[in-house]
């Protein structure tokens, strides 16, 4: 694994937000990984950026050019890619990463890594995903997710594709495939 891309929200989400999103890219730059994200400088997003650049980090964006003014652009990034569309976005993120990290989120992160549970529910790729569970942000999607497989339109062997952390560490071990701490 050498790129991690990290889904997460383009508003202000709460302080243990803050904290755990800076904490994820002090931790992607310690473990030498490049950073690919979103591109924007706005809420936790731009969060993470300023986080891991100040780290001395490697960080790619990837940003339609429809939302250069309203998600405010990152300026300052290793590389910045402008595209046109968020199709292209969300494949060229697929491209540069070897693993993906979902922080918390509405609906444009729900999108994005659902994309990536769906393709790997379909083995259209094998690039891992977890999702870093901030003061029990995803719980409510474990449990639909449970409601799911007891209505039998969600297979228990694909419910386990769905995996939390509750700390950077243990997100990017999970990734890396290395044990668990406990
Ligand atoms: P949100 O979680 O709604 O704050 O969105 C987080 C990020 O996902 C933002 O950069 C959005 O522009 C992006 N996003 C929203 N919808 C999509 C989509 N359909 N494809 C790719 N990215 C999206």
């Amino acid at each position: 694994m050498r790129s991690v891309c990290v889904y997460l929200s383009s508003s202000n989400g709460r302080p243990a937000d803050v904290a755990a999103i800076t904490e994820l890219s002090r931790e992607i730059v310690r473990r030498g990984l490049t950073l690919v994200y979103g591109g924007a400088h706005r809420g936790l997003m731009g969060v993470l950026a300023d986080a891991a650049l100040a780290a001395g980090g490697k960080v790619l964006g990837v940003i339609p050019q429809a939302l250069v003014d309203f998600e405010v652009a990152h300026t300052g990034l290793t590389e910045q890619h402008i595209v046109e569309t968020m199709h292209q976005r969300k494949a060229m993120m697929f491209t540069l990463a070897d693993a993906f990290v979902v922080a918390p989120g509405g609906y444009g992160t729900l999108e994005e890594a659902f994309e990536m549970l769906t393709g790997l529910q379909l083995s259209y790729h094998a690039k891992p995903i977890v999702f870093l569970d901030v003061e029990g942000f995803w719980s409510g999607m474990g449990a639909f997710l449970d409601h799911a497989v007891e209505a039998q339109v969600l297979r228990p062997e694909m419910r386990v594709l769905f995996r939390t952390a509750s700390t950077a560490a243990a997100a990017l071990d999970l990734l890396a495939g290395l044990p668990r701490a406990s």
